[in-house]
């Protein structure tokens, strides 16, 4: 038999409880946990934690009356659909219930265990359906948001390169200055558009339904020393010391090792670009809670407060970024969230502006 399905069933009438959920207990093939309040209040902190499948709610309660209940419920339940329940003589609030946002109506006096039943089902599988589609329409306005984004970036340095090249073609060859200026500036445009080019792709591998992570069983310590080696020339170049905490050479790790090399590419660059001379770069990691948690730390930079919610979203660079010119696409982020999400780990950061930023992810130990 399928889960039963819980029910919060918010009523303060004792008799008519027990008589639905009497009711409740006849249904054939279906079976009903039911949990029960008699005050709105207490369901609205119920419900989050509890998390029912449905809510009944009826319309006359102690701190709760009318098409009142129907509004703060809206509000309260999120997406727990509800159903409310009136007597027989208001047969219009129930109309006006569902014009305000409950799921449908049932009459006290008219129940019958078929009805509700099927009311309930009703009710669970159409705010699924409606959650699905409200998914899906928020997908495909992110997916337009990120093609417009991507023209916009595309077009940016190719733009570049075409003022650059118009230059040279009206006398800039003969000048050797400005020869030198304008093949630099073409050089560093074409690079930045070959990382670009190179990130979405990563970005579509990552996308695609059929591209699964392959993990395997991975020696931590092994894939933080190659990041260190590869780092190694970069940092000094910075001026920044590059480190790991020892203590991790017993971990194994279950992760694809592209992505992970990937993830741990990309925090570390970032750690490195966005530090100042003299500062560290230290990565660590530990077991916890049965994954291991791998941290990356620099004394940077730092993010500010407000640009905090916005550091994972595609292309977005900060003010300090841009300001003092680092290269970079702003997608580096984005792809180590969902490398790291699909290999079943969980990507976050604290941050201290001024002070620096740790960037913390965390991955299954192997089996
Ligand atoms: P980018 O290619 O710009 O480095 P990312 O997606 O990797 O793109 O990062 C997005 C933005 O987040 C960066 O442009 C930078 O502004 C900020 N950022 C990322 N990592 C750090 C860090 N360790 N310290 C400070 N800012 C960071």
């Amino acid at each position: 038999m399928a889960a039963p399905i819980r029910i919060l069933l918010v009523e303060d009438d004792q008799e008519d409880a027990e008589y639905l959920t009497a009711l409740l207990a006849r249904a054939d093939g279906v079976q009903f946990e039911i949990e029960r309040t008699d005050r709105l209040s207490a369901a609205l902190t119920a419900a989050p934690r509890t998390r029912p499948d449905v809510v009944l709610l009826d319309l006359t309660l102690p701190d709760a009356q009318g098409l009142k209940t129907v509004r703060r419920a809206r509000l309260g339940f999120g997406s727990v659909p509800f159903l409310v329940l009136t007597g027989i003589h208001d047969e219009t609030l129930g109309v006006e219930a569902v014009q305000e946002g409950a799921q449908d109506y049932l009459v006290k006096d008219k129940l019958e265990t078929g009805l509700i039943v099927r009311a309930i089902l009703y009710a669970i599988e159409r705010r699924r359906a409606s959650d699905e589609a409200a998914t899906l329409r928020q997908r495909e306005a992110l997916q337009r948001e990120f093609v417009a984004n991507v023209s916009h970036e595309l077009r940016t340095p190719l733009t570049a390169i075409k003022a650059s090249l118009e230059s040279l073609r009206r006398g800039g060859l003969s000048d050797p200055q400005a020869r030198e200026r304008f093949i630099d500036a073409i050089e560093r445009q074409t690079e930045h558009l070959a990382r670009l080019v190179e990130e979405l792709l990563a970005v579509a591998t990552l996308e695609s339904e059929g591209l699964r992570a392959n993990p395997k069983a991975l020696e931590l310590g092994t894939v933080i020393r190659q990041i260190l080696d590869d780092f190694a020339s970069k940092a000094a170049a910075a001026k920044v010391s590059l480190s790991a905490e020892g203590g991790f050479d017993s971990l194994k790790v279950w992760a694809d090792p592209d992505h992970l090399a990937e993830i741990l590419h990309n925090l570390t660059e970032n750690a490195i670009k966005y530090n100042k001379p003299g500062g560290n770069v230290r990565i660590s990691a530990q077991e916890s809670d049965g994954v291991v948690e791998v941290t990356v730390s620099d004394t940077g930079a730092g993010i500010a407060e407000d640009e905090i919610p916005l550091l994972f979203t595609p292309f977005h660079r900060t003010r300090y970024a841009t300001a003092k010119n680092i290269s970079g696409t702003g997608l580096g982020l984005s792809i180590t969230k969902r490398a790291v999400e699909r290999n079943g780990g969980r990507l976050w950061f604290e941050s201290d502006p001024g002070e620096g930023s740790h960037f913390h992810f965390t991955i299954p130990k192997a089996p």
